[in-house]
C-alpha cells in the first residue's frame, strides 16, 4: 500500500490496530515478518477457509465497523465449525478506499478483538491495500482437526436422519425487515430478526463434537434447500424433509402466521450459519446429550434416501405428506 492520507502509513496502521491482535501467537512474529507460521499439532491437520465480503454487496457501507468485522470473521468460523474444526488463527486482507477514517479502522479492529477473544483465534497476518472501490474484507480462518476427520459433504448414507442446529430463516426474514417488507410484524420480532441477519452465531462449540457422529455436514449460508441440495449431490442421495419440523424462532413463526409465502424465504433464504448434518439413528441419543450439554438446539427435519429419479435432490413435504414445490416467487401446494 502507498499512503492513505490523512491516515497514518500502512505500517503504522498495522502496528497500532492489527499487531495487538497477534499478541499471544508466537508464529505471528508481531506482524513484523513477511509471513506467519502455524505450528502443526501431533495427529492433527489444519482446515482452511476464506470468505470475502464487499461493501454495498454483503454489508451496508454505513453499518457499524465493529459489526462488519465480526461478521467477516464469523462467516469463516461457521465453515470451520461445520467441518468439525476448532478455530486457531486467521488472516485479514483489507482493501480500503481513501475516504476511510482512522476511527473506522479502530472500530473495525475492536470488533475483531472482541470476537477473537470469544472464539479463541488470533490474527496472524494479512494484507492492507488501497482500493478505488468500496471497502472489501477477506478473512482466511484456520482450525485444527484430527487428521482425516474433517466432516465432508459427501458422507451421508441412505436412511441417515437430516438434522439442523438452532432455527432457520431468521436472517432472511431480517433482511426483509430491513427492506420494509414485513410491515405486519411486531417491533420486538423485527429487531430479533434483524439482529440474526447482522450477526451470525457460528456453532463453534457443537461442530467439533460432531466428529465421529455426523456422516456429512455443511453450514447453511446459501439457504437450507440449496445447502441440503449440495449435500445430496455430494452424497449422491435424495433428501426428504418435513416443512413442519424445520425449527423456527417465535419471530419467524409470527412472520409465517401473517403470510404463508414466507415459508419460501425461510427455507430458501440463507445467511443462517447453522450446521446442517446427517447422522445414523444409532447416535441420536448422543446428539440429544450434546444438545443439552452445549445448549445448542438440534432438530431432526428429514431423512436421506436413495435417489428416486437418478438425479439426487431435495423434496419438501407439507403437513399431510404432500410435496411442496418452491420457485423463486414462493411455493405452491400440490
Ligand atoms: P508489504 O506488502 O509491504 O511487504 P506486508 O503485506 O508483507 O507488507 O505486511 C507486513 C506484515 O504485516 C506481514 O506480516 C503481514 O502479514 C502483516 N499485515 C499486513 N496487513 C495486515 C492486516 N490487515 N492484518 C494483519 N496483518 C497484516
Ligand atoms: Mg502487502
Amino acid at each position: 500500500m502507498n499512503e492513505i492520507s490523512p491516515l497514518p502509513g500502512e505500517f503504522a496502521l498495522i502496528a497500532r490496530y492489527f499487531a495487538p491482535l497477534a499478541a499471544g501467537f508466537p508464529g505471528a512474529y508481531g506482524l513484523l515478518d513477511d509471513a506467519a507460521v502455524i505450528a502443526a499439532l501431533p495427529g492433527q491437520e489444519l482446515v482452511a477457509k476464506t470468505d470475502a465480503i464487499v461493501g454495498g454487496v454483503h454489508f451496508l457501507l454505513d453499518d457499524p465497523p465493529e459489526l462488519i468485522a465480526r461478521k467477516a470473521l464469523r462467516v469463516n468460523l461457521s465453515d470451520l465449525a461445520a467441518k468439525g474444526a476448532v478455530p486457531r488463527a486467521y488472516m485479514l486482507d483489507i482493501m480500503l478506499p481513501r475516504t476511510v477514517t482512522e476511527e473506522w479502522i479502530g472500530s473495525f479492529a475492536r470488533g475483531l478483538a472482541y470476537d477473537q477473544a470469544m472464539y479463541k483465534a488470533h490474527l496472524i497476518g494479512g494484507d492492507t491495500d488501497l482500493t478505488p472501490g468500496p471497502v472489501t474484507i477477506a478473512i482466511m480462518a484456520f482450525g485444527d482437526i484430527a487428521t482425516g476427520h474433517m466432516l465432508r459433504r459427501s458422507g451421508a448414507l441412505a436412511g441417515d436422519t437430516v438434522f439442523v442446529t438452532g432455527a432457520i430463516g431468521d436472517a432472511a426474514l431480517g433482511l426483509k425487515v430491513l427492506r420494509g417488507e414485513l410491515p405486519g410484524l411486531g417491533e420486538l420480532d423485527k429487531q430479533f430478526l434483524v439482529d440474526r441477519y447482522r450477526l451470525p452465531q457460528p456453532r463453534v462449540t457443537l461442530g467439533p463434537r460432531l466428529v465421529g457422529l455426523a456422516s456429512a455436514a455443511l453450514d447453511v449460508s446459501d439457504g437450507l434447500l440449496a445447502d441440503l441440495d449440495h449435500l445430496c449431490q455430494a452424497s449422491k442421495l435424495d433428501a426428504v424433509i418435513d416443512a413442519a419440523r424445520v425449527p423456527l424462532s417465535t419471530a419467524a413463526r409470527s412472520a409465517l402466521a401473517i403470510e404463508s409465502e414466507n415459508l419460501a424465504t425461510i427455507l430458501a433464504g440463507g445467511d443462517d450459519y447453522e450446521i446442517l448434518f446427517t447422522a445414523p439413528a444409532s447416535v441420536v441419543e448422543r446428539l440429544t446429550g450434546l444438545s443439552n450439554a452445549l445448549n445448542v438446539p438440534i432438530t431432526a427435519i428429514g431423512r436421506m434416501a436413495p435417489p428416486s429419479t437418478g438425479k439426487a435432490g431435495v423434496t419438501v413435504v407439507g403437513p399431510s405428506g404432500e410435496p411442496l414445490y418452491f420457485d423463486r416467487k414462493g411455493w405452491t401446494h400440490f
